[in-house]
């Protein structure tokens, strides 16, 4: 496979999209760490995988279970070569008029906490262990990093608008021996839930959205993508052999970037 030796971390590898990336990753002939915060999704997938996949329960908001993390890849694998950030929360597409102030200054931590903290964290922690390597890291952006109408409210938007800045800054930073790029999926029917502080983290993305029939009418490419579809651009960018040459670019894989025609035509 493309990643044969390769030796990963995956954040928010417990279900949903850094699941599927965790078993295309294995296919490809990698080895990987899977962290979340969720202990019971991690000891599912370990029963699934078994010797190739490590699993660290923490939270990507801390320093010390980030470096917990790349440090078990190094303990077990030998190395460290690819650091997927992809641990989010959504905000159920909140507008901020409907957001009650007294909780907006919580609610606003906690996504930026997950979402853009999580990876600066994730980052640090990885930094020493992919310079060593020479690896790369693969950030889970959106189709909200570069939309608006559609993708979530203002926090959510701005939270993964955030991360196209860290991936070029980073690429920046550590150039030439450390690759940073980032995919941006859209919608799919994942265990995806928003932060507690604003009372969304009781239900999950499909169970609260019809996310399964806006992707048919809104993207152009009209079908529901499951997490599975949109793991092959990770593959590509953490294979040095594949993309030596991409540093600071974020892969739409989304189709939200060309307009809805009606079908059949
Ligand atoms: P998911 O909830 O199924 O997976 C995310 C995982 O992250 C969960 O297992 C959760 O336990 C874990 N997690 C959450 N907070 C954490 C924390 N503080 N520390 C450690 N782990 C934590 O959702 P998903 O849809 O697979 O989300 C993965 C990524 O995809 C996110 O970055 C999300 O923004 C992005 N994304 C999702 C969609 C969608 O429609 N589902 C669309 C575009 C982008």
């Amino acid at each position: 496979g493309w990643l044969d030796g390769y030796s990963a971390v995956v954040t928010g590898a417990g279900s949903g999209l850094g699941k599927a990336i965790v078993g295309r990753f294995l296919t490809e002939g990698a080895n990987v760490v899977a962290f979340d915060k969720s202990g019971e999704k991690l000891s599912a997938l370990k029963t699934h995988h078994g010797d190739a996949v490590e699993t660290v329960t923490g939270d990507v908001r801390s320093i010390e279970d980030n470096k917990r993390a790349c440090e078990r890849a190094i303990e077990k694998f030998g190395k460290l070569d690819t650091f997927v950030g992809n641990a989010g929360l959504w905000d159920f597409n909140r507008t901020l008029t409907d957001t009650p102030s007294e909780l907006l200054e919580a609610g606003f931590d906690e996504l930026f906490g997950v979402n853009v903290k999580g990876y600066v964290l994730g980052a640090k922690a990885a930094i020493p262990a992919l310079q060593a390597s020479g690896g790369s890291i693969v950030l889970t952006l959106s189709n909200a990093s570069f939309f608006s109408g559609g993708g979530g409210g203002p926090l959510y938007v701005a939270s993964k608008h955030a991360g196209v800045g860290l991936v070029k800054q980073l690429a920046y930073e550590l150039a030439p021996r450390v690759r940073v790029n980032a995919v941006a999926p859209g919608g799919m029917d994942t265990d995806l839930r928003g932060p507690d502080a604003l009372g969304l983290s009781n239900t999950a993305i499909g169970q609260a959205f019809p996310i399964g029939e806006v992707m048919k009418q809104r993207s152009a490419l009209h079908f529901e993508p499951a997490p599975e579809d949109y793991v092959a651009a990770y593959v590509l960018l953490a294979a040095k052999s594949q993309s030596r040459t991409v540093t600071g670019s974020v892969f739409d894989v989304s189709s939200f970037g060309t307009p809805t025609r009606p079908s059949g035509g």
